[in-house]
């Protein structure tokens, strides 16, 4: 019987059916992945469009399962076993987001949130702004993609831009096109200020917080990422910021001779003070991820003076605080003081497409052709909708509105947070707003207390960041048009979280 066998199972007959059953196995594989594959995206395109028919009308948010909803948890355990480990946002607020429009977000779960991280200040105006949206699609339908060459779309949104400065910069400052991050703008920044003045070093401050790449990340204050990073760009020395609250130096407001800024001055005049005349000082006059600190206006001021009687160009990173986020256009309007180099992102866009610029005086243009390129320097569809938030700002006065919506949610936070013994501070500019939580008992920075009203927070539909030493600030960064009664029901909400974890705390 076996011998029968033998020729049935010669050499190329068993070959030809091993073959075909390794044939079919990848076939049957394939189908298989093709199925889930199909399920996948089916199951996307369902979630991208949750059963909501409209946004909510009193203001507040719907919060409509557990969360994260089940929808959301599909997405973020893929996206846990795909994406990086450096990924941030979506560790302390789990969500995939299908939607979004004006100050709400809306999950795959048909959950509608409060936004106040909106785009980490990205978007001015809100999400979706009918205005900019049809910009966008107009200019979608023409050109998208421009390199650095002119385009009627980029002077359209040069010209507004240039329109936002201060009169007494106006006619001044030229403009570099930046590739599309604000850390790319810092990068460019630095080196302009290093071409024009042909020195090495830089002078940044404590807390302040300035991009991600090597050199950005180099005039950060931030420690930790640069603990596993050797070899960041060399030549910056820091000196310490007007973050009052914890003075640097140990003082209180009635001994402060703003000595912070004084020390600058000591340093960069001392022979043996070991500082080099730096290429340039940068400076967030409100620290944005450093604690939402707006600095003292003296400091400020006594900053420009130093920069400018020693000839080291002044770069303001408005990245943060720029585009009306203050409730002026530029935050630095604020101290009235005029820098040589201001770097602008984010908000730019409009819809949170991406732009990164420098404005610099026409003096410090010394630098060559091609000595900052890059391919994603002309985005259209930015400029377009850029241009159109730039008009709606100074025809709707937005600046004003985020300055007067600022007040009042500063006063009111003021008002029910700052007895409760777990809040520190409570301080910002327009409608950049913090709120430092602290251990009752050390009165230091307590992240785990921030983390757990952050939580709380969102378990009832608002959405915000932390940031600061630590991670123990709350930082609100609202669409700068956000209605009254979405203001109010976001700190409704805040103001009950926090209160709630002060009360678990003393209990
Ligand atoms: N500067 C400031 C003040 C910022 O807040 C940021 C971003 N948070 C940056 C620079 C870096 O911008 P980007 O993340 O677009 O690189």
């Amino acid at each position: 019987m076996a011998g029968a066998l033998v020729p049935f199972f010669s050499l190329p007959v068993f070959s030809v059916l091993f073959f075909s059953v390794q044939v079919y196995r990848i076939n049957l594989k394939c189908a298989r992945a093709q199925k889930g594959h199909e399920r996948v995206y089916s199951f996307l395109e369902a979630a991208s469009t949750p059963d909501v028919t409209e946004w909510p009308q009193d203001g507040f948010p719907v919060i409509r399962t557990s969360l994260p909803g089940p929808k959301s948890q599909v997405l973020l355990a893929r996206q846990n076993e795909r994406e990086s480990n450096a990924r941030t946002y979506p560790r302390r607020l789990p969500i995939g987001i299908a939607q979004a429009c004006g100050s709400y977000l809306l999950d795959v779960d048909g959950n509608v949130f409060i936004d106040f991280l909106n785009g980490a200040g990205a978007l001015p105006l809100g999400h979706a702004h009918p205005r900019l949206l049809a910009a966008a699609h107009r200019q979608l339908d023409s050109l998208t993609h421009g390199l650095d060459f002119p385009t009627p779309a980029k002077t359209m949104f040069t010209d507004e831009l240039f329109g936002m400065l201060p009169d007494s910069l106006r006619g001044q400052m030229k403009v570099q096109f930046c590739g599309p991050t604000g850390s790319d703008g810092v990068e460019a920044a630095l080196k302009l200020c290093k071409t024009a003045t042909g020195r090495s070093d830089v002078v940044s401050f404590t807390g302040g917080f300035h991009g991600s790449s090597h050199s950005t990340m180099a005039v950060t204050g931030l420690r930790s990422p640069k603990e596993t990073l050797p070899n960041l760009m060399p030549g910056v020395q820091f000196f310490p910021y007007a973050y009052c609250y914890r003075c640097p130096l140990g003082l209180t407001p009635s001994r402060c001779e703003i000595n912070c800024a004084m020390q600058l001055e000591i340093i960069l005049d001392d022979a043996n003070g070991g500082v080099r005349l730096p290429a340039a000082v940068i400076l967030e006059v409100v620290q944005g991820e450093g604690g939402g600190i707006p600095a003292r206006a003296e400091f400020v001021r006594e900053v420009r003076r130093i920069t400018r009687e020693r000839a080291i160009p002044l770069i303001i990173d408005e990245i943060q605080s720029g585009c009306g986020r203050t409730g002026q256009f530029f935050a630095f309007e604020h101290y009235a003081i005029d820098p040589d180099v201001i770097v602008l992102s984010k908000g730019l866009g409009g819809l949170g497409l991406p732009i990164s610029v420098v404005l610099y005086r026409k003096e410090l243009d010394t630098w060559q052709p091609g000595a900052h390129t890059g391919t994603f320097r002309g985005n259209q569809l930015a400029f377009a909708a850029g241009a159109e938030m730039l008009r709606i700002m100074r025809s709707q006065d937005v600046c004003g509105q985020a300055g007067a919506s600022g007040a009042r949610a500063l006063a009111r936070l003021r008002q029910e947070t700052l007895g409760l013994p777990c809040v520190g501070d409570v301080r910002g500019l327009g409608l950049m707003i913090a709120i430092e939580i602290i251990s009752p008992t050390s009165g230091r920075g307590d992240p785990l207390l921030a983390a757990a009203v952050q939580s709380d927070a969102f378990q009832h539909g608002l959405i915000f960041e932390l940031g600061g030493r630590d991670d123990c600030v709350i930082r609100l960064l609202p669409a700068l048009t956000v209605e009254a009664q979405v203001l109010d029901a976001a700190l409704d909400i805040l103001i009950a979280s926090i209160s709630r974890q002060a009360a678990r705390l003393a209990a």
